[in-house]
C-alpha cells in the first residue's frame, strides 16, 4: 500500500516520515485507542473529492474515545476541519480512505485507561475496492464469538478489539471464503469481521438492533434510509438466528470500507439463487451515487474538500 505523504500528529499536519511514536507507546502495548475509518469519493464530473458523513463519523469516535475514559478537546466540527486540510494537503485525485485515531500517547508500563493522555492522529491513502468479489462474496460461519458489550465493547471502534475481527477474518479467508459472519455469545447473528449485515426475508429488510455486539455502523445508518426512502422497504431491526441467514433471499453487509457487499452464498449454501438480487443490486448503485454527491437530496451527507473559484460572471 502506498504511503501518505502528510499526517496530522501532536498538534500539526507534518510530512509521514516525521509521524513516528516509540516502543513504549500505551496503545501499542495494550490496544488503547479509539478510531475511525472514512472514504473520500472522486466525482470525476465535478474534479471534486467528497468526504463521507465525516461529523457522524467523528461523533462515533469521540464516544469510543469516551468508553476508554480518553480526554480530548477536539469537537467533530474541529476533527472534520482537520480531515478537510489534511485531504487538500494530500492533494489526492482518487478514492480514498481516512484513518483518525485516538490513542494513549504515554510510554510508560501499567494497564488501565486513567490519568494517561491522549493524541489524536489522522492520516489518508488512496483505497479501490476492500472486498475484492464484493458482488458475490462467499461468506461463513465464524467458529470466534463476537466480543461482548460486557468484555470489550464492540459499540467501540477500539483498536485491542480488532484481533476479534482479525482471526475471523483470516481464517475465514484461509478456508477459501471472502468474509465471515460472527455470532453474539448467546447464538444470534451480530456481524462481519468489519461490517454490518442485512438480509431480505419475506420482503422485509432486517438487520440485527445495537445492543447484539455490533459496531453501529454509518453505512448501516445510511441504508436504513435509503432501502427506506428511495425503495420503500420496511427495514426493522431485531435478533437473527443463523438459519435464517440461509433461508432469506437476499444478504448484504454494508462497511466504510466494504461499501454494499452481496454475499450470495454462506456456508456453500445458496443465498436466494446464488447470485447477486435486485435490492443489493438497487442499494449499491444509490449508495455510489449518494456517496459522490450526486444525488442532491443526501448531498448534506458529503463535505467537499477542494475549494473551486466561482464562475466567473458573463
Ligand atoms: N462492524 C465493524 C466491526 C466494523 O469494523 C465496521 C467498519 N467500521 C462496521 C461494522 C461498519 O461500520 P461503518 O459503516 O461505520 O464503516
Amino acid at each position: 500500500m502506498k504511503l501518505p505523504r502528510y499526517a496530522y500528529f501532536e498538534g500539526r499536519i507534518v510530512p509521514y516520515s516525521e509521524a513516528r511514536v516509540g516502543v513504549m507507546t500505551h496503545a501499542l502495548n495494550y490496544g488503547t485507542g479509539a478510531f475511525a475509518g472514512l472514504r473520500g469519493y472522486w466525482n470525476s464530473d465535478e474534479e471534486q473529492l467528497f468526504l463521507f458523513r465525516p461529523i457522524d463519523h467523528f461523533i462515533r469516535m469521540l464516544d469510543s474515545a469516551r468508553i476508554l475514559c480518553a480526554e480530548v478537546d477536539f469537537t467533530p466540527e474541529m476533527m472534520r476541519d482537520i480531515a478537510v486540510q489534511l485531504l487538500q494537503e494530500e492533494g489526492l485525485r482518487e478514492d480514498c480512505y481516512l484513518r483518525p485515531l485516538i490513542y494513549k500517547a504515554d510510554e510508560i508500563i501499567g494497564v488501565r485507561l486513567h490519568d494517561l493522555h491522549d493524541e489524536l492522529t489522522m492520516f489518508a491513502v488512496p483505497f479501490a475496492r476492500y472486498v475484492e468479489r464484493d458482488e458475490d462474496a462467499h461468506a461463513t460461519f465464524s467458529s470466534w464469538r463476537r466480543v461482548d458489550d460486557n468484555a470489550i465493547p464492540a459499540r467501540g471502534k477500539i483498536t485491542g478489539a480488532y484481533v476479534n475481527s482479525a482471526l475471523i477474518k483470516t481464517d475465514a479467508v484461509r478456508a477459501g471464503f471472502d468474509e465471515a459472519l460472527v455470532l453474539t455469545d448467546q447464538g444470534h447473528v451480530s456481524e462481519g469481521s468489519a461490517e454490518n449485515i442485512f438480509m431480505l426475508r419475506g420482503g422485509v429488510l432486517i438487520t440485527p438492533p445495537v445492543t447484539e455486539n455490533i459496531l453501529e455502523g454509518i453505512t448501516r445508518r445510511t441504508i436504513i434510509a435509503l432501502a427506506r426512502q428511495e425503495l420503500g422497504l420496511d427495514v426493522i431491526e431485531r435478533p437473527i438466528d443463523r438459519t435464517e441467514v440461509y433461508l432469506c433471499t437476499e444478504l448484504i453487509m454494508t462497511g466504510t470500507a466494504a461499501q454494499v457487499t452481496a454475499v450470495t452464498h454462506v456456508d456453500h449454501r445458496p443465498i436466494g439463487e446464488g447470485q447477486m438480487g435486485p435490492v443489493a443490486a438497487e442499494l449499491r448503485k444509490l449508495y455510489d451515487r449518494v456517496v459522490r454527491g450526486r444525488m442532491p437530496k443526501y448531498r448534506s451527507w458529503t463535505v467537499p474538500i477542494y475549494v473551486k473559484e466561482p464562475a466567473p460572471a458573463v
